[in-house]
């Protein structure tokens, strides 16, 4: 099939790679030229494992190509997958669909045929029936369907999660474009994942419900940690103890400093405000966004309790800035917060990351920038550990300790034993082990 991806950041290229690995025909088209510009020389503008193969791969043999001609790439194609962004619109909360209706509209202006328009982005219910309106008033002849079929890959397994997806969920209001959508993910239905078809709102629902439901599974071990911490237990038993069990699953389960992200903190944000306009309020949600936000403030404080109370003028080393490892991805990164209060209360910044360095230094000021653990811990009077990349997890604490000014470390994702650490002299606080 020829398929148009619009939008080419982590959900649209991934897809558009994917798609091709499929057997399919794809353009991603992309409004940023400097995005394209990379992607035509065969670099990839962001960090994902594995994704720069499968490019380099079908670039070569001519299935994938890159403009940023969004409407000739929707003119050559059958299937046009809109996969822009939909942050949190500023003040509110609500999703922000400026990108996802302006993509509908430059569609409508230049479908050939009967084409099939298929959300990916991560849209609210009803988003479809708006889609559909714009195309419809934009071009009154056009023949086309509206599809809803999020995406659930995670950024540092994306390709895996594409390939071999544990469902597929898509929102069909006519069987014409349910005919289309089976013939696009054909390979997979042939390996035998699940396809869901559902109308276009279920379909739309089922994506914040995925994500308001994991945002609360995080959120629940983080709220047990501190208990465990009250209380003398442990919090990694629990989650084992719990997680064993098929009905809850073991996934999800580790504590740490709060969800964050380029999905969680704005879905759950935006499933609670549709959730109020309906009115039928998920309270759960609504609790969940507020203790997240609150665990951030608290695992600064934590960090402030290992200096003694008082960080003004400390050096901080801290391991890890993205969200979670193996991505470059930035997005509402706990790190963000826990620097931002950290900076506040006076102390000196110095971090070490192994992809988000970059995408950091355009969001945080003043922080010293390293070339490795050893060099964030140097001199410092506290090292904390925020993201659990591999390369923390063998770390040669002698060294470390060498380096540091204070053997002190604040391990946010439980990735040292208590044990271990302490035998090398080190103070060491990690999450809901007493
Ligand atoms: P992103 O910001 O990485 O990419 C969006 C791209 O769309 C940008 O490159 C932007 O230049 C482009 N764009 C915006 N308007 C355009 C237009 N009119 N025409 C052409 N290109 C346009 O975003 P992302 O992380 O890939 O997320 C995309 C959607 O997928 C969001 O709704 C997100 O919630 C959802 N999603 C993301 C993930 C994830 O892990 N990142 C996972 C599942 C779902």
């Amino acid at each position: 099939m020829k398929i148009s991806v619009i939008g080419s950041g982590y959900v649209g290229l991934v897809s558009g790679a994917c798609f091709t690995e499929f057997g399919h025909s794809v353009i991603c088209a992309d409004l940023d030229q400097g995005k394209i510009d990379a992607l035509n020389k065969g670099q990839i503008p962001i960090f994902e494992p594995g994704l720069d193969q499968i490019v380099a791969r079908n670039s070569a043999s001519g299935t994938l190509s890159f403009t940023t001609n969004v409407q000739e790439a929707v003119s050559k194609t059958d299937v046009v997958f809109i996969a822009v962004g939909t942050p949190s619109r500023r003040g509110d909360g609500h999703a922000d669909l400026s990108y996802v209706y302006a993509a509908a509209e430059t569609i409508a202006k230049s479908m050939n045929g009967y084409t099939v328009v298929v959300t990916k982005s991560t849209v609210p219910v009803g988003t479809g029936d708006e889609v559909e309106r714009i195309i419809r008033e934009t071009n009154p002849e056009a023949d086309f369907s509206v599809v809803s079929n999020p995406e659930f890959l995670r950024e540092g397994a994306a390709i895996d999660d594409f390939k071999r997806p544990d469902r597929i969920v898509v929102g069909v209001e006519d069987e014409r474009a349910r005919t289309v959508m089976e013939e696009v993910y054909r390979p997979l239905f042939l390996n035998q994942s699940p396809l869901l078809f559902v109308n276009r709102r279920t379909s739309e629902l089922t994506k914040y419900a995925a994500n308001g439901f994991l945002a609360m599974k995080i959120t629940f071990i983080n709220e047990m940690a501190d208990l465990c911490e009250a209380v003398g237990a442990n919090v990694q038993d629990v989650a084992r103890g719990i997680g064993l069990d098929k009905r809850i699953g073991s996934k999800f389960l580790n504590a740490g400093p709060g969800y964050g992200g380029s999905c969680f903190p704005k879905d759950t944000l935006a499933l609670a405000k549709t959730a109020q306009d309906y009115d039928a309020p998920v309270r759960l949600i609504e609790t969940t966004i507020a203790i997240n936000d609150s665990r951030k403030r608290a695992m600064a404080r934590r960090v402030i309790a290992a200096c003694d109370g008082n960080v003004r003028g400390k050096k901080i080393g801290i391991l890890g800035l993205t969200f979670k490892p193996n991505t470059d991805d930035m997005r509402d990164a706990p790190s963000l917060f826990i620097i931002q209060a950290l900076q506040d209360k006076g102390a000196l910044i110095q971090a070490y990351d192994p992809e988000g360095m970059e995408e950091a230094e355009k969001i945080l000021s003043n922080v010293t920038y390293c070339d490795s653990a050893y060099g964030a811990a140097h001199d410092a009077d506290v090292l904390v550990i925020i993201t659990e990349w591999d390369v923390f997890r063998a770390l040669d604490l002698p060294r470390i300790k060498d380096v540091m000014a204070k053997p002190v470390l604040v391990d946010l994702r439980n990735i040292y034993r208590k044990s271990e650490v302490e035998k090398q002299g080190f103070f060491y606080a990690s999450i809901g082990r007493s």
